[in-house]
C-alpha cells in the first residue's frame, strides 16, 4: 500500500482520541545545530473530527488492526474499515519529514492491538527510541500506552516520550465490561501506579542532582534519567454508556487523586457504522463534553470537591449555565460574599471571577478599599458577578430572586456561517 494511503487511514483512525495535548513538558530545542526538533515555537499540525472539534498535532496509528472488539471503536475486529499497517520506520521518517517541513510540532502514536499487548507496545516504543537515539529528535512524543504490556515496556516507553497516556476509556468497571470487555479495568490502574511511581521517581532524582550553588561554581552534576516529563493522561469517553456526570467526575477525582494524571480528557462519544445496539444512536450534546471540562477545572484550580458538582438528584451538569454559576444558584446562603475581605477560597467560588481575576484583586485591595468602579478595570464581568457580592457602590440585589438563573443564562447568540454546525 501507498504510504500517503496508509497515512490517510491511520491518521483518520487517530482522530478521536482527545488526549493529545502538548503541554508542561521539559523545554528542548536543536539551536546550536544539536539534534532535531523542539519543544517549543509554532508548526502544530491541527486536525477537525467530523463534529467539528479541533484536534491538534500530527496523531497517527500504528496500525488499526486490532483483535479487541470494544463496541465503541471505529478500529475494533469485527469493524468494516479498511486497515493499514505502518513499520516503525515509515513513522519514523513521515515524522522527521513533517517536522522538517514545519508542519507538526512532534508526534501522537497510538495503535491497535496487534499479536498481543507486549508485542504491539514494543514497537510503539521502538519508534520513539528511533527517533530519540538515531535521529536526536528533540520535539515532543506522546506515546498512548497499552495497560497489560510488561512494566518493562512502560518504563522504556517512559524513557523515550513527554507524555504517556493509558485510556481509562469508561468511567465505570460495569461500563467497561459491558461495552469493552477484554479490557480489565484493574490492569488499567495497575499501569497507571506504575507510571506515577517512574515520573515520582524520576523528578526526586532530577531534584536530587539540581545544582543548589552557581552553575559556574561546581562541575555540572551528571543529568537524572527524565521520564516522562509531561506526566500522565487519560481520555473517557462520555456519552456511551449511562454514566452519570457525577460518576464521570468522581472517578476523574481518583485518577488525579491516586495516579497525580496531568489531565482527564473527555471525549463525547461518536456514533460509528455498523454500530452494536448497546450504544445509544446519537451522540451527547457536545455541551456535555465542555461542561465536563469546566467542572474539572473546578476540581484542579477551584477547590471543589468532586461530589460538590453535578449533586442534584440526576446526577447530571445543567447544561444551559456552566458549573460553578449552577452551583452558587444552588447555594445562595453562602453570598453575598465582601470583595474587600473574602478569603481567597471563597473568591474563588464566586461566579465571575477566575483564578486569574481574583489574583489581581487580592493585589489591588492590598492598596486600598475596592469600589465597584475599581472591578470594571480587572475586567471582571459584572452582570454575573454583582449579585453575589458586596463592593461600596454596589448591592447585591436579586440574590433571592426567583428569575436570577433565567437573568444570568448566557443570552442567545447568532450562529456564525462559519460555526461548525451551522447550517448551510
Ligand atoms: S483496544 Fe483500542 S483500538 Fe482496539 S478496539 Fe479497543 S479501543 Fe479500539
Amino acid at each position: 500500500m501507498e504510504l500517503d494511503r496508509k497515512l490517510a487511514i491511520l491518521a483518520d483512525a487517530a482522530k478521536y482520541d482527545a488526549s493529545c495535548a502538548s503541554s508542561g513538558t521539559t523545554t528542548r530545542d536543536s539551536i546550536g545545530g544539536r539534534g532535531i526538533g523542539s519543544t517549543e515555537g509554532a508548526g502544530i499540525c491541527h486536525s477537525y473530527a467530523p463534529d467539528g472539534r479541533c484536534i491538534s498535532l500530527l496523531k497517527v496509528l500504528l496500525t488499526n488492526w486490532c483483535l479487541y472488539d470494544c463496541l465503541y471503536c471505529v478500529n475494533r475486529v469485527s469493524s468494516n474499515v479498511p486497515r493499514a499497517r505502518f513499520t516503525t520506520d515509515e513513522v519514523v521518517q513521515l515524522t522527521l519529514d513533517f517536522y522538517r517541513r514545519n508542519c507538526i510540532e512532534g508526534l501522537f502514536l497510538s495503535s491497535g492491538i496487534i499479536k498481543s499487548p507486549d508485542h504491539t507496545m514494543e514497537l510503539v516504543v521502538e519508534v520513539a527510541r528511533s527517533l530519540r537515539e538515531d535521529h536526536d529528535f528533540r520535539g515532543y512524543i506522546h506515546l498512548k500506552t497499552i495497560p497489560e504490556a510488561s512494566a518493562e515496556l512502560l518504563a522504556r516507553a517512559g524513557r523515550y516520550a513527554d507524555r504517556l497516556s493509558i485510556n481509562i476509556e469508561l468511567p465505570t468497571d460495569e461500563g467497561l465490561v459491558a461495552l469493552a470487555p477484554e479490557k480489565d479495568g484493574q490492569a488499567i490502574r495497575r499501569s497507571m501506579a506504575r507510571l506515577r511511581v517512574h515520573i515520582d521517581d524520576a523528578k526526586g532524582e532530577r531534584a536530587a542532582v539540581r545544582p543548589t550553588t552557581l552553575p559556574a561554581a561546581r562541575p555540572r552534576p551528571a543529568e537524572a534519567p527524565r521520564f516522562a516529563p509531561a506526566g500522565q493522561s487519560t481520555q473517557m469517553i462520555v456519552g456511551a454508556d449511562a454514566a452519570s456526570d457525577r460518576s464521570i467526575l468522581a472517578t476523574s477525582a481518583t485518577l488525579y487523586g491516586s495516579y497525580r494524571l496531568r489531565r482527564v480528557y473527555y471525549s463525547a462519544f461518536s456514533p460509528i457504522p455498523d454500530a452494536s445496539r448497546q450504544l445509544p444512536p446519537a451522540a451527547p450534546p457536545l455541551v456535555r463534553e465542555h461542561r465536563l471540562y469546566q467542572a474539572d477545572w473546578l476540581m484542579r484550580f477551584y477547590g471543589f470537591a468532586h461530589d460538590e458538582i453535578a449533586s442534584g438528584s440526576d446526577g447530571m451538569l445543567a447544561l444551559d449555565i456552566d458549573p460553578k454559576l449552577a452551583w452558587a444558584l444552588a447555594h445562595r446562603e453562602r453570598f453575598p460574599v465582601d470583595l474587600n475581605r473574602a478569603p481567597r477560597e471563597l473568591l474563588l467560588r464566586v461566579p465571575g471571577l477566575g483564578v486569574k481575576s481574583v489574583d489581581r484583586l487580592l493585589l489591588a485591595r492590598r492598596q486600598r478599599v475596592l469600589r465597584v468602579d475599581d472591578l470594571g478595570r480587572l475586567g471582571v464581568p459584572l452582570r454575573k458577578l454583582l449579585p453575589f457580592v458586596s463592593v461600596p457602590g454596589a448591592t447585591a440585589r436579586g440574590l433571592d430572586s426567583a428569575q436570577l438563573a433565567a437573568q444570568l443564562r448566557p443570552r442567545p447568540r447568532q450562529a456564525s456561517l462559519f460555526d461548525a454546525h451551522a447550517d448551510a
